[in-house]
């Protein structure tokens, strides 16, 4: 079932390529296992797929150990300064950083191990309240600051678009991250890639790829709904 899941959703992912004139292998399916057990994981694996996405440190460091070392880990969700520390060396990259304090400390953490953090800045598209993610016109400074980390990589940019029932809606905010994207990377800001559009979740990868994703975050649509009140 979930490796078949994930199956359907590359052959997907080639038609959207085709229709729209990308190549499939610069988009990267990221199989988003939140809340799911780590054998859900192991039945994903026989798909081939490699990259997982987690949102709660401990929960990817408790996979981290069960599961084979070539999986490429993805942290996704808001990340606690003082939980930093437990990433170090085990993940591929960081979705989710929209603060100076945060990359300072992922700087502190990273360089004690002289490793480099690969990461993404979370962009708040939609002005919504709710969300964390900076503001679009305060991006370029942030990354401007960031820059100048020597263990700290900044690669691209990650958004989370609003909850909705027509993905049409949602083709607005994915066109602007791509802009802005594209707007940084005309700066060449020394250390800085604009790489990765990490965007696209279960309810709107499609419209997603076709705006220019290369990350796409589905869990739902490969795992199931998720129970929370366990
Ligand atoms: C949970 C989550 C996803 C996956 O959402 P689905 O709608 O289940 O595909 C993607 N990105 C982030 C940041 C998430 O927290």
């Amino acid at each position: 079932m979930i490796d078949q899941n994930i199956i359907e959703i590359q052959n997907e992912i080639n038609d959207v390529c085709a229709k729209v004139g990308r190549d499939p292998s610069e988009v990267t399916l990221i199989a988003v296992s939140k809340t799911k057990p780590y054998t859900d994981i192991e039945e994903a694996m026989k798909s081939g797929c490699l990259d997982y996405g987690e949102n709660k440190v401990q929960e990817l460091d408790q996979k981290y150990d069960l599961l084979p070392k070539d999986i490429n880990w993805h942290m996704i969700g808001h990340l606690q300064r003082n939980k930093v520390k437990y990433l170090v060396g085990k993940v591929k990259m960081i979705h989710s950083v929209d603060s100076l304090r945060l990359a300072n400390q992922i700087e502190k953490e990273f360089a004690k191990k002289d490793l480099i953090a690969d990461i993404l800045i979370e962009v708040n598209m939609a002005g919504e309240e709710s969300k964390f993610g900076i503001k679009p016109e305060e991006t370029e400074e942030l990354i401007r600051e960031i820059s100048k980390l020597e263990h700290v990589k900044v690669c691209g940019l990650m958004t989370i678009a609003p909850y909705t029932l027509e993905p049409e809606d949602n083709r607005v905010y994915f066109k602007k991250l791509k802009e802005l994207s594209v707007d940084i990377d005309s700066k060449n800001i020394d250390n800085v890639t604009m790489s990765v559009l990490s965007m696209g979740m279960s309810g709107d990868y499609r419209v997603a790829i076709e705006e220019g994703s290369t990350m796409i975050r589905v869990g739902t649509k490969i795992f199931g709904e998720r129970n929370y009140n366990i």
